[in-house]
């Protein structure tokens, strides 16, 4: 099952929430907190930085295959080239 992002208060250690998002890059946000605990009130940023694909999107798969596709392509001589596309005729 998909979990959130839990964040806690480095104070006090209870659950923190997210108030608003900074983006800095597509891949780099800054997330700006406070700390539920009404004892605390802790505010601070937390860094959010993407780290690596696990699993490619669908929505991009296809583009990532054509375009591997057509690099490989690009490589071969005409003759082999018309080998392919007779082929697929
Ligand atoms: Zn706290």
């Amino acid at each position: 099952m998909a979990r959130t992002l839990d964040i806690y208060c480095k104070v006090c250690n209870s659950k923190a929430v997210v108030q608003r998002t900074e983006k800095i890059h597509s891949d780099f946000n800054k997330l700006y907190c406070y700390c539920r605990n009404p004892n605390c009130r802790h505010k601070f940023v937390m860094n959010l930085e993407f780290s690596h694909t696990t699993s490619s999107s669908l929505l991009t798969k296809d583009q990532i295959l054509f375009s591997a596709l057509e690099n490989q392509f690009r490589q071969l001589s005409e003759d082999d080239k018309n080998r392919i596309r007779k082929m697929l005729d």
